[in-house]
């Protein structure tokens, strides 16, 4: 194969900003991406993920800040003289040209030669596995065979940096898998570095290598999947990343990353995230995977059954604590609603952070 991605060392975001009149965007992000890395920008609607991504591209311009590839700093120049691969939710593809042209289009404006152009297209097209679609017009294909197209024309002009944008929201669920592992395929068979803007956390972790989660214009913690996973640093990661019980309590004791919490008349152990003294109030985080009904005699938190919906393997139970607190569960039978519920998880899987009411 000879498309690949162009070469350098890094990219480098240093303390980018961009403001809309008086709402700040993206407010000071810095991160440096090595070549070949995926990584993905992760957060809510409105967190400032796209605004990031497209003041890479320079679709917009930076109202602070710089952004450099290896020594040279690009964020003066025009989307097209950084010439990184951009794609996104809506395709955008020429409706009026078939898959072939549009494959190619780039290198056309770019003044490629005729020959190396359909050589160049071929080999994009066999990549994106599309060899035998390449006379049809894109109103002819699917929406999984448009997305390909797109990602097909943005890397036959082998970009130093792949931008996407929510590629694949468009898509149905089964579909939405099968190109997640496309890309994933396509990344790593050109060597590409790409930048992944999506609000799903399981399409961050199944794909990237690193994941930047932002809230509120700010990048809040960047790591490995497994360390966002296992180890989130403030209680709204957490939160994002799936930790859906919060629970507010009084921290008892201290020892290392070793914390004992007061909650009502129970008492349960967890693993420290952020500092926390004696005596003040705190946040308890627990994904519903990891709670379950406790073993009688072990204590719990103690809450009364809602509901309880099946889901296959096993139940997923509802129930709330005395101060109305929600929390989710996994059971193993049905609960009757009304019912009285000791819930307990693992230390490990226990986070605490620092606040509460
Ligand atoms: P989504 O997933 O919903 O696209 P996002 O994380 O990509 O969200 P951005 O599109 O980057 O968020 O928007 C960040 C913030 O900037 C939002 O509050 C948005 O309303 C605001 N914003 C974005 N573009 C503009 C604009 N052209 N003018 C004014 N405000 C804007």
């Amino acid at each position: 194969m000879t498309i690949h991605a162009a070469n350098f060392r890094e990219l480098r975001l240093d303390r980018l900003c961009r403001d809309f009149g008086s709402h700040n965007a993206v407010k000071d992000v810095s991160l440096t991406i090595g070549k070949g890395e995926f990584i993905a920008l992760l957060g809510p609607s409105g967190c400032g993920k796209s605004t990031t991504l497209n003041l890479i591209a320079g679709l917009l311009p930076a109202t602070g800040g710089g952004i450099w590839l290896d020594d040279r700093r690009i964020d003066p120049l025009r989307p097209e003289e950084r010439g990184f691969g951009m794609v996104f939710q809506n395709y955008a593809l020429f409706p009026h040209m078939n898959v072939r042209k549009n494959i190619g289009f780039g290198l056309k404006m770019r003044g490629v030669a005729r020959a190396e152009i359909d050589r160049r297209v071929d080999e994009a097209a066999a990549l994106v596995r599309l060899q035998s679609q390449v006379e049809k017009l894109p109103g002819q294909l699917s929406g999984g065979q448009q997305q390909r197209v797109a990602i097909a024309r943005a890397i036959v002009v082998e970009p130093p940096l792949v931008l996407m944008d929510e590629p694949l929201s468009n898509l149905d669920a089964k579909l939405r898998l099968e190109m997640r592992a496309e890309i994933r395929r396509i990344h790593n068979a050109l060597g590409a570095t790409t930048i992944y803007v999506t609000h799903d956390q399981e399409e961050a972790l199944s794909l990237a290598d690193r994941i930047v989660v932002m809230r509120d214009g700010a990048v809040r913690q960047v790591g490995t999947p497994e360390d966002l996973f296992a180890r989130p640093e403030h209680l709204d990661v957490a939160e994002f990343m799936g930790f859906r019980n919060k629970v507010a309590g009084t921290v008892a004791a201290v020892s290392g990353d070793e914390v004992t919490v007061t909650i009502g008349d129970a008492s349960l152990r967890g693993r420290l995230r952020e500092p926390v003294s004696v005596g003040a109030p705190c946040w308890v985080a627990i994904r519903p995977e990891d709670l379950h009904m406790a073993a009688s005699g072990q204590g719990g938190l103690e809450a009364e059954a809602v509901s309880t919906e099946f889901r296959g393997r096993e139940f997923v139970g509802f129930a709330r604590m005395a101060d109305g607190t929600d929390l989710s569960f996994m059971a193993a039978d049905r609960i009757e609603p009304g019912a009285k519920v000791a819930l307990a998880a693992e230390p490990d899987r226990v986070l605490v952070f620092g606040g509460g009411r």
